[in-house]
């Protein structure tokens, strides 16, 4: 079941959300106060969260620069003022939608809805609870340490394992060799950063289908590696 995490401070709006959403299967909390609602979107799973931009203690934006620092999930950003919008869209905060108020609840779910399968869309088959990632033929058991390609096991060491689970488990990201140097192999003295290299291409070999048209871990020149979702 999806769990949505509602931050407002005006707690019949909150409620009034809930009850649309509980309707609809999914789990609400509710948090009146943006410190607190911050904190729990920092440190639990939510599948989406709804953010009141007006708070007494924290304004939303700031609320939600501080998630988009760690989390990528949607976030809906509710607001009193029209002009408001176009403040939210100028900050870049990577709000992926927004109502005003007051607002229809059954359009809020709609959205709901939109947005959580689309972002289960974006982040492939991502299955966080059981610990599997599926991409385009690329499934990798993180439990079992087992990578498959069109259902064929392919087999790694664990160092190509953890190199290539800590890209896939950060999509679209550049990270430079030095970072993924650190990253895997951090206080180990032996090895340097054409390690990293030489780990790549040992991986492209087992999951790529044309090795020099890679489709999953992209080569971005001058930079290093990402990805791609
Ligand atoms: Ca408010």
């Amino acid at each position: 079941m999806s769990k949505i995490l509602i931050i407002e401070d005006e707690l019949s709006i909150a409620e009034l959300e809930r009850d649309y959403l509980e309707l609809n299967n999914f789990e609400v909390e509710i948090e009146t106060n943006g410190a607190a609602g911050l904190k729990k979107a920092q440190e639990e799973e939510y599948s989406l969260i709804i953010l009141d931009l007006m708070l007494p203690d924290m304004d939303g934006f700031e609320i939600c620069k501080a998630i988009r620092e760690e989390k990528d999930i949607p976030i809906i950003m509710v607001t009193a003022k029209k002009n408001d919008i176009d403040k939210i869209r100028g900050l870049g905060l990577g709000v992926d939608d927004y109502v005003t108020k007051p607002f229809s609840p059954s359009e809020l779910v709609a959205r709901v809805k939109a947005h959580i399968s689309r972002y289960e869309r974006l982040i492939g088959s991502t299955a966080l609870q059981n610990n599997i990632i599926e991409i385009r033929g690329l499934k990798i058991d993180r439990t079992d340490r087992r990578v498959y390609i069109d259902n064929e096991e392919k087999v790694f060491t664990n160092k190509e394992f953890d190199l290539l689970v800590f890209l896939a488990s950060n999509p679209n990201k550049v990270f430079s060799k030095e970072e993924l140097f650190n990253k895997i192999w951090n206080m180990e003295s032996i090895g340097d950063i054409a390690t990293v290299t030489v780990h790549i291409k040992k991986i492209r070999e087992k999951i790529e289908f044309d090795t020099s048209k890679p489709q999953y871990i992209e080569t971005v020149w001058g930079v290093g590696y990402r990805f791609r979702m």
